[in-house]
């Protein structure tokens, strides 16, 4: 990991930025983190050794980007543009960049964003629920190849679960708040964030305790140096299973004997003949979704008819007719709802099945 800061001075922004260890630590030697400037650094991903190779090379990444001030703060905006042209020329490296001016980004954007940029990770924190209520709306409608979200310091109990479903999010790390005289960070907010990923399939990651920390109820002052290892030693990190490749699933699915007898009939042709198979897609998506995305299903293994509909056959010829199948065949935990990017794939899986058996 490196760190590259081309300035250094922020505006304290939110509740979050309260005690901001920028802050604290300029304080400690009498500078003003107030003012924003250029640093010495500026164009560090540029920079060479004497042998000709770059100071920051690939083993580095990732390069987190702007670690003392904020990338979208408004006195940066004239420099801005030269660094987006520093992290389009080192294609090599992955740039995170962290933010609480989530608002700013779009505006702050290079003109050949696109879609974004292969090499950077839009990061936006929130600290709270106000501010993930105000923040992440925005954030979602930016476009860009990987975003994160940080809930650090987090101060309270805090639901992004209708903003993780939407698929955009590919991790999210909390901590508490760290310093003398800070606010506490609660085990319950830490843990209802991770059951929030693990719903939605996102990776999850727990930093740090911070300094104050609460456990059933009970206080504990925490010593800086054992904030995170403390963290890690709760063990609730959570990275998701990647789905299996559709055509690598089919290629097991044709060695199973069992999975393989499974055939549409010609009643259930008829029957897409009849309905189209945008009509069929939507009937899957709703069976799935009803009798096998919820986190407890009462009649599990028992759920899935043999016949009465194509979407039927497709899930037992698939192995997505119950969680234990599911878990076997595809590594989806059980005892879980199924994330909204779970269930479109267990849809465009039976569906590829259906629709292969409607063209033989
Ligand atoms: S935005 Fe970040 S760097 Fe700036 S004052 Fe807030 S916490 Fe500090």
């Amino acid at each position: 990991m490196a760190i590259w800061n081309p300035w250094h001075g922020c505006k304290k922004y939110s509740s979050g930025c309260m005690n901001c260890y920028v802050y604290r630590r300029d304080g400690s030697f009498g500078k003003d983190s107030s003012i924003v400037a250029k640093t010495a650094q500026f164009d560090l991903p540029m920079k060479k050794k004497r042998d000709g190779s770059y100071k920051i090379t690939e083993a580095d990444n990732p390069v987190y980007t702007c670690m003392t001030s904020d990338f979208f703060i408004d006195e940066a905006d004239e420099w801005r543009d030269d660094i987006w042209k520093i992290i389009r020329q080192r294609q090599e490296l992955e740039f995170k960049i962290i933010t609480k001016r989530v608002v700013r980004i779009m505006e702050c954007l290079p003109d050949d964003w696109g879609e974004g940029y292969e090499n950077v990770t839009l990061i936006a924190t929130c600290e709270n629920q106000e501010e993930a209520d105000r923040r992440l709306p925005v954030f979602l409608e930016i476009p860009s190849v990987k975003k994160e979200i940080i809930l650090e310091p987090l101060l309270g109990k805090t639901d992004i679960s209708s903003y993780l479903s939407s698929g955009k999010i590919s991790r999210v790390v909390c901590g508490g708040e760290s310093g003398e005289n800070v606010r506490p960070c609660d085990y319950d907010w830490v843990l209802d964030l991770r059951r929030q990923c693990i719903e939605a399939n996102v990776s999850f990651y727990f930093k740090q305790t911070g300094t104050v920390f609460i456990k059933d109820g009970r206080q504990y002052h925490i010593e800086r140096k054992l904030q995170m290892s403390q963290a890690q030693k709760a063990g609730i990190n959570y990275t998701p299973q990647a789905l299996p490749e559709i055509p690598d699933i089919f290629l097991r699915l044709s060695r199973s004997e069992f999975r393989s007898r499974f055939k549409l009939s010609p009643a259930d042709i008829e029957y897409i003949n009849e309905k189209g198979m945008d009509k069929i897609r939507s009937h899957t998506y709703d069976f799935i979704r009803k009798r096998l995305a919820p986190e407890y299903i009462p009649n599990d293994g028992k759920q899935t008819s043999m016949r009465g509909h194509p979407a039927f056959l497709a899930q037992h010829a698939c192995a997505c007719c119950c969680r234990d199948c599911l878990n076997k065949w595809y590594g989806i935990e059980k005892d879980k709802q199924l994330s909204e990017k779970e269930i479109e794939y267990i849809v465009d899986v039976l569906m590829h099945w259906i629709e292969q058996q409607y063209e033989k």
